[in-house]
């Protein structure tokens, strides 16, 4: 992604991308700004695989993590698995450097907490500018071929 995007215009691209807003949709962005940080921002040196399974709002996440990251579906960089957990892997293609994101309790705690589509959505705004210190656990773990 060449342009930085303000978040009033990430709030309306995700918006439009996803359909909604909410915490996992915007973490999931988030989590992929990490990757574009550690990794590079470009979108075929790296592939992803999200936790999250398939069945939202936990999946929401990963369509959060193809906008952020540009690790698409249809470029064939990024899998899921099953494992219905808020969390990416991200690595270089040769292997080289991997990051894995995850949420901390207390975000799990905050979102377990909002219910309904208007606090999710109030939830969501919140945690596109937060610290992500406070959101996320960043780890960088030593690289285990996937594929
Ligand atoms: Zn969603």
């Amino acid at each position: 992604m060449a342009k930085k995007l303000s978040d009033a215009e990430t709030l309306i691209f995700l918006d439009r991308f996803h359909g909604h807003i909410g915490p996992y949709v915007v973490l999931g962005y988030r989590a992929g700004l990490v990757a574009n940080r550690e990794l590079g921002e470009d979108p075929f040196c790296k592939r992803a695989r999200t936790f999250t399974g398939l069945e939202p709002p936990v999946s929401c996440f990963t369509d959060g993590v193809q906008f952020g990251s540009c690790c698409t579906l249809g470029k064939g960089n990024i899998t899921v698995s099953g494992e219905g957990e808020p969390r990416v892997r991200f690595e270089l293609k040769d292997g080289s450097k991997s990051v894995e994101i995850s949420l901390t309790e207390r975000t799990k705690a905050r979102i377990a907490a909002a219910h309904g589509w208007e606090t999710a959505d109030r939830l969501g705004r919140q945690m596109l500018s937060e610290p992500e210190g406070s959101l996320f656990v960043v780890r960088f773990p030593p690289f285990t071929p996937t594929r």
